[in-house]
């Protein structure tokens, strides 16, 4: 399934997530510890995200069908820019995920909302934005998500077969000796190199001046961006005509006020009342995110990490991305890190009576059964009094001796 979002357009009623969260009113399962649980861990998400993202990004997440989890993630936003979304989802019962772009200004307004299972969605502004990226499975359901951030120029490159290197003069430089400020960027190629349209539109002027030479405009859409091709060796289209992204609008020269510099493309990008710097619009960055932390191997694992010299916890992992790992704590509570200090030795422990074993670290948690001392355990962790033993494949806290 392929989306295109523009969050100008409301896509929909009712989000899908909303629908969720009525039918789980309706049915009385959010009355449940469950349903409470996967209510209150998708407002959490929203309300303070566990990591602020940078691009390209991406991250694998193991849901586990006794834990009912979402994750929340800040985006900046460029309005120069379109970001990708790909989210793929890995289970022996397929379950769609909802996912969930939100902006915070004085209240949150949700601008995408989907239920999908395999998704690669855009997401494109017109203004600069803080997102937050919410992603959170129906109740219940096992299973691995893959998510992957990408971000892309908005526009095409305007010169044919040049890249980023080929930009040499950038955005507000002095010209004529400080009296102006350069509006745009230089891009140096041979002359006669075709100069393509970075988007569709329709081409406004073509004209000849003293500053730019040989000059193309085209207006993207009816309220849109304006584009400027200048120092053309020749214009190949016309006042009024409708160009496609790709289409040559001209070959790359040096008319104008370039005649003393070698042929280039002088292009900017005039919004509104002015100006703004056109570079983020078509610079192309990498589109592979780095690979995921080497944690990757423990993704829904439980694994024993160092907590201070004395102690040791079990934390389950929930995802590893490139940049860190989330884990649910020893009380279940969601944690960050960018890097897991695994415990190397096992600690000991002598345990004599039967007494209590507790889900969590304090005598105030739920019990998860009772200890025997007349048969074999291990001791996997310890904090404080606590010791955390696996009997018998039952996991628990029980209080040292
Ligand atoms: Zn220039």
């Amino acid at each position: 399934m392929l989306l295109l979002l523009h969050s100008c357009k409301s896509v929909f009623k009712v989000s899908p997530y909303k629908t969720y969260l009525n039918k789980l009113e309706s049915t009385g399962l959010s009355k449940t510890k469950m349903g409470k649980a996967w209510v209150s861990n998708g407002e959490e998400a929203v309300r303070n995200p566990l990591k602020e993202v940078s691009i390209p990004f991406q991250e694998s997440i193991f849901f586990r069908e006794s834990s009912p989890d979402a994750l929340g993630y800040i985006i900046h936003y460029s309005s120069a820019r379109k970001v990708k979304f790909k989210v793929k989802t890995t289970a022996d019962e397929p379950f769609g995920v909802f996912i969930d772009i939100l902006e915070r200004k004085d209240q949150l307004n949700n601008l995408v909302s989907i239920q999908s299972a395999d998704t690669v969605l855009f997401y494109e502004d017109k203004q600069d934005k803080t997102l937050i990226l919410r992603l959170q499975p129906e109740l219940l359901v096992s299973g691995r998500v893959d998510l992957e951030i990408i971000d892309e120029p908005k526009l095409g490159f305007p010169v044919k077969g040049a890249s980023n290197s080929s930009i040499k003069s950038f955005w507000g430089v002095d010209r004529d000796g400080g009296v102006r400020r350069h509006e745009g960027i230089d891009i140096f190629a041979k002359r006669g190199t075709p100069v393509i349209a970075v988007e569709d539109g329709v081409i406004s002027r073509v004209q000849e001046t003293n500053l730019g030479g040989k000059v193309v405009w085209q207006r993207l859409g009816l309220f849109g961006q304006i584009i400027y091709y200048a120092h053309l060796d020749s214009q190949l289209v016309t006042a009024g005509q409708e160009v496609k992204k790709g289409e040559t609008v001209g070959l790359l020269g040096n008319t104008g006020n370039a005649k003393a510099t070698a042929p280039h493309l002088h292009f900017g990008i005039y919004i509104g009342s002015g100006a703004v710097d056109p570079l983020n619009y078509v610079l192309m960055k990498d589109t592979v995110p780095p690979k995921l932390k080497s944690e990757i191997k423990y993704l829904g694992n439980e694994v024993v990490i160092n907590r201070g010299a004395s102690s040791a916890v079990p934390v389950n992992i929930l995802s590893v991305s490139s940049e860190g790992v989330s884990y649910k704590n020893e009380f279940q509570k969601l944690e960050y890190s960018e890097k897991l200090i695994l415990l190397s030795k096992k600690p000991s422990a002598k345990i004599k009576t039967a007494r209590q074993l507790y889900k969590s670290p304090v005598e105030t948690s739920a019990p998860v059964g009772l200890f025997n001392p007349e048969k074999s355990y291990t001791v996997l962790a310890k904090t404080g009094t606590f010791v955390y033993i696996n009997q018998e494949d039952t996991k628990g806290w029980v209080l040292s001796d």
